[in-house]
């Protein structure tokens, strides 16, 4: 099983929190983002994880998602407690 020229999504996939927690190696990164050129599905899997991650590290920042979306979102991830009335 050597196939390092072409990652296939379920290979990205199952590297993918690694990915965006920057723990793979460059090489295993080029090969990821030369993927995600190619394939929109897995760029779109990216995007939402990354968001996800994003609203779940910094519940206090201000994050750029209409209050509606945010709260059905926590709400999947049993994220209830993030939900608070910031003003
Ligand atoms: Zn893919």
């Amino acid at each position: 099983m050597t196939d390092h020229a072409h990652m296939n999504c379920e290979a990205l996939l199952g590297s993918l929190s690694e990915y965006i927690d920057g723990e793979l190696s460059l090489e295993l990164c080029r090969e990821i983002e030369k993927h995600l050129a190619g394939c929109e599905n897995c760029r779109v899997v990216l995007n939402t994880t990354r968001r996800t991650i994003d609203l779940v590290q910094s519940p206090a920042e201000s994050v750029p998602v209409p209050d509606d979306v945010r709260e059905r979102l926590f709400k999947r991830l049993n994220l209830d407690d993030y939900i608070k009335p910031n003003s």
